[in-house]
């Protein structure tokens, strides 16, 4: 099948192109269309065969039932029976607009529609172009999101291209969508009635209008094993190709623990992405990067997520991490999403940060021109499966001073170089629970001890990992003295590095 693509534009809309839109679904074909939710797959909500259709294109479970868009209030008189007062406040309050309400259906609408169902989901949406369609459709238009089903719903004409092309009728391309998550679905075959799906129309929002609502349990959490009243809620939905896992804990926390995957991912040859926010994008270096959007305004992290998804796909990725977002107003349906698309893989940040004790280390010698840069630059060639920040710092510096032009001369020849380095001060910036201290010799470490009664995290060198003798000190000595310190340096960095990947080795 050809899929004509339309554009469509949503301050002047063709309607010539709506008519034969209109027309393709009374005919009944399918046509995919913007709403302010996601894009949706039109097709005659009263027409049987056209449902099936639907399922066909999409890939859909054909028990997952479709929600029936309207234009104008009166229809839903035709499609529903039992419709409460509550209803008629909350149509009045939120429609047209992101709110599906579930109610008894009436006999012209099809077991093909509902899923099987007596049900029927309906909506009003608020967007132009929807709006004309439906009507230039005969006023009922099943429709649910246009991508093939299991993928992150398309917010752009262009995701549904990637999903749907060759299987529907026409796209009418109206740009991207405004909200970027589906509609709340809300039950209002009972009472107080129930919210089955969040969306960008809350709890608290609804309440204003109907006093209490309730919230089916399955919708957030782990698979349990009540079956979610929303047959759709069931299957793995919205999952980008790569396995995407949600990372939970204060933000810093956050923060630290995606590097440390990241770094750890990145290490062993993966393809790793991660889902940043405008507050935190500036911390991450590693992995493919992407801003989902402002945790000040989370609706544009509702809008952004599902084309993200879509990205990283695109890019091959094979691991995503992602940062979690406040269970508040919009932010329910946010983690509703991520936590499908996820597929309820959730960690603590806290359980990964403990894994890495130190995040950097810093060596000590007396002027920091030789010993300790040296140790610094040996380490940093070394293979460490955690990320560290290593340094050197001098007991005595006065001033800025270059590397001993002997250490230079060893390090050159092993194909090293500290010639930009200038010597640095310890300072009390290096103490800390999470910095690594390590001294050449015990004089220096009990000088740091005397100055900083906090210093935890002191040791010499070779304390540290476990040998007797101290750094050889080739201070005033032959050039090769400073090759045998070169070699002493380097099997002590051995060591070293032993130590430190075992921390990850003993992660449970
Ligand atoms: P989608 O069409 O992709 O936006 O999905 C529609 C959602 O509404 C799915 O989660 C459906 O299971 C749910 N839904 C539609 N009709 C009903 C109904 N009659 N009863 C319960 N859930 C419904
Ligand atoms: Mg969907």
């Amino acid at each position: 099948m050809n899929t004509m693509i339309e554009k469509v534009n949503k301050n002047r809309i063709d309607m010539q192109v709506i008519q034969r839109a209109g027309e393709i679904i009374r005919q009944g074909g399918l046509v995919a269309f913007p709403t302010e939710t996601v894009y949706g797959l039109g097709a005659n909500a009263l027409d049987e065969e056209a449902a099936k259709k639907t399922y066909a294109a999409k890939g859909r479970p054909s028990d997952n039932p479709l929600i029936v868009h309207i234009a104008e209030y009166e229809a839903l008189k035709e499609i529903a029976v039992d419709v409460p007062e509550s209803a008629v406040a909350l149509a009045r309050r939120f429609w047209p607009g992101p709110l599906t309400m579930i109610f008894k259906k009436a006999e012209k609408v099809p077991y093909g529609t509902t899923g099987g169902l007596d049900t029927v989901a309906v909506r009003m949406p608020s967007d132009g172009i929807a709006r004309e369609l439906i009507l230039a459709s005969g006023g009922y238009v099943s429709a649910p999101s246009a991508n093939t089903s299991g993928r992150p719903s398309p917010t752009k004409a262009e995701h549904v291209e990637e999903d749907l092309s060759g299987k529907i009728d026409m796209i009418l391309d109206g740009g991207s969508v405004e909200i970027g998550l589906e509609s709340t679905v809300l039950d209002m075959t009972v009472e107080p009635p129930v919210i089955l799906r969040p969306g960008a129309i809350t709890a608290g929002m609804l309440e204003k209008v109907v006093g209490m609502v309730g919230i089916d349990e399955t919708i957030l959490g782990p698979e349990s094993e009540k079956a979610p009243k929303a047959p759709g809620m069931k299957y793995r939905h919205y999952a980008p190709n790569a396995k995407l896992t949600i990372v939970e804990g204060n933000i810093r926390e956050e923060v630290l623990a995606i590097r440390q995957l990241v770094y750890d991912a990145v290490n062993n040859g993966k393809k790793t992405g991660i889902i940043a926010t405008d507050e935190t994008i500036h911390y991450y270096s590693k992995g493919i990067i992407k801003n989902v959007g402002s945790r000040e305004d989370e609706r544009t992290i509702a809008k952004n997520l599902f084309a993200v998804l879509r990205e990283f796909d695109g890019e091959g990725v094979d691991e995503i991490y992602s940062e979690s977002f406040a269970m508040r107003g919009i932010g329910n349906a946010i983690m509703n999403r991520l936590d499908k698309a996820a597929g309820h893989l959730r960690i603590p940040a806290v359980e990964i940060v403990r894994r890495q004790r130190y995040r950097r280390i810093v060596f000590v010698s007396q002027s920091d021109t030789c010993r300790g840069p040296m140790a610094a630059e040996i380490l940093r060639q070394r293979h460490l499966r955690q990320e560290y920040v290593i340094d050197s710092r001098g007991i005595i510096v006065l001033f800025p001073e270059p590397i001993n032009p002997k250490a230079e001369a060893v390090m050159r020849s092993n194909g090293m170089s500290l010639g930009e380095y200038k010597s640095i001060p310890f300072s009390e910036t290096e103490v800390a629970d999470d910095i690594l201290v390590l001294t050449m010799d015990e004089a220096q470490k009990n000088k740091i001890l005397a100055e900083y009664e906090e210093a935890v995290s002191i040791y010499t060198v070779n304390e540290f990992v476990g040998e007797d003798e101290e750094v050889l000190n080739p201070y005033g000595k032959p050039l090769n003295v400073y090759g045998l310190c070169y070699e002493n340096i380097s099997k002590l960095m051995d060591k070293l590095t032993e130590k430190l990947n075992s921390y990850v080795e003993g992660e449970g």
